[in-house]
């Protein structure tokens, strides 16, 4: 390396660790920030100004006096930058407008229809047209959380089934289109992402988030870090193989974890034991939805009761193989499953803790994500900030 990009290197590394010394504290002083990172006082000073100049951070106040002078106190803007958030996992494309807090300011919800390949995609573009005509503040970027098998590294949806994508250049197309930097991680991964970032509890573990809705999959935070696969599929449960011989799924083999624990099966198990229900269907079976099998399951209807035990004791199933590879690590679930609550949990415990070593299994935590369904959005947040910022 040159001096000069040596030089540019150092620069850039302080200017992200004050920036980050800043938003963790919410409030400090310039002397504060220099005990803390060890950088110089001119050297904070410089940076500090020169995130000011930018508008991302600003003066507050003083700090309460403790004898001599009272110091200036500093503070992240939070509605300096926004950034835009997609995630693409669901039956409606979700969008958002999100600040540098990861707090959501503006949301635009497009329904897919029955829309995929191209379609899909113009929606997308619709999406983000939308979100950047509502934005008030720079935009800092955009983050993507998509179905599918994700390269990360390259911005490519490599294969998202339900959408008809294959091979879709989606960064190159978009950064081509907004000339903003984009990031992009596999649905699961975002929301992996997104509580270990903002999401309560021990951020201390290795993190397992299972996102259980039109498809099911993970996301791996190992020692702080997104696992993303090289190139794609960290955390690709859905297609494990957990009962034998199991029904067809849409992969081509049976008995996937998938077959017996996404939303589509648990429907399709529930009407299959339409005639040992408590009470009849309100419907007749194929117009049976979520919310009736939740209400029925509220009820305290045993053969609902029991479907919700076969799926948790199929996320359990593969959940120990994350164990086995991770050890002892946090496991929560979520999307629209978590309505099920401790019966759905003591499944997954009780399967886990039968199918691996008793020190792990003790070791490891089950429950359900402490964000609601905008996590994968808020996980897109956190990988930019992540990326363009240096935070986290
Ligand atoms: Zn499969």
């Amino acid at each position: 390396l040159s001096k000069k990009a040596t030089h540019e290197r150092t620069r850039h590394y302080n200017s992200q660790l004050v920036l980050r010394t800043i938003y963790e504290s919410g409030q400090i002083s310039r002397a504060q920030i220099a005990r803390v990172t060890r950088l110089t006082r001119p050297t904070v000073s410089d940076v500090v100004s020169d995130w000011m100049t930018q508008g991302l951070v600003e003066e507050v106040g003083l700090a309460p006096s403790g004898g001599g002078r009272r110091p200036i106190l500093l503070s992240v803007v939070d509605n300096a930058r926004y950034l835009i958030g997609l995630d693409l996992g669901r039956e409606d494309f979700r969008g958002a407008l999100i600040n540098l807090r990861g707090v959501i300011q503006h949301r635009v919800n497009l329904p897919l229809m029955d829309g995929d390949g191209d379609a899909a995609l113009a929606l997308v573009y619709n999406l983000v047209d939308a979100l950047m005509q509502s934005a008030d503040s720079p935009l800092l970027g955009i983050g993507i959380g998509t179905p599918g098998l994700v390269d990360a590294e390259n911005g490519i949806v490599y294969e998202a089934v339900n959408l008809n994508w294959h091979q879709i250049p989606l960064r190159h197309l978009l950064q081509e289109r907004y000339n903003l930097p984009v990031y992009m991680a596999n649905d699961c991964q975002a929301a992996a992402f997104g509580e270990y970032t903002f999401g309560s509890g021990d951020s201390s573990k290795d993190l397992v988030v299972i996102q259980v809705g039109w498809g099911v999959g993970a996301g791996i935070v190992h020692d702080g870090m997104l696992l993303h696969g090289n190139p794609y599929g960290a955390g690709e449960i859905g297609h494990i193989s957990v009962v034998e011989p199991g029904e067809l799924c849409q992969c081509g083999k049976s008995g996937c974890l998938e077959t017996i624990s996404n939303t589509r099966a648990i429907l399709r198990q529930v009407r299959a034991a339409a005639s040992a229900l408590s009470v009849p269907l309100p419907v007749p079976p194929e117009r049976l939805t979520f919310d009736m099998v939740q209400a029925l399951f509220d009820g305290g209807d045993v053969a609902v009761r029991q479907v919700v035990q076969d799926v948790g004791r199929a996320l359990g199933a593969a959940a120990a193989y994350l164990v086995g590879v991770l050890g002892g690590c946090r496991i929560l679930i979520a999307g629209r499953v978590t309505g099920f609550g401790a019966c759905l949990l003591d499944a997954i415990r009780t399967e886990v803790a039968q199918r691996t070593l008793p020190a792990l299994a003790e070791n490891t935590e089950i429950g359900f994500v402490s964000l609601g369904a905008d996590i994968a959005l808020r996980g897109t947040s956190a990988l930019l900030l992540h990326h363009e910022l240096g935070l986290f």
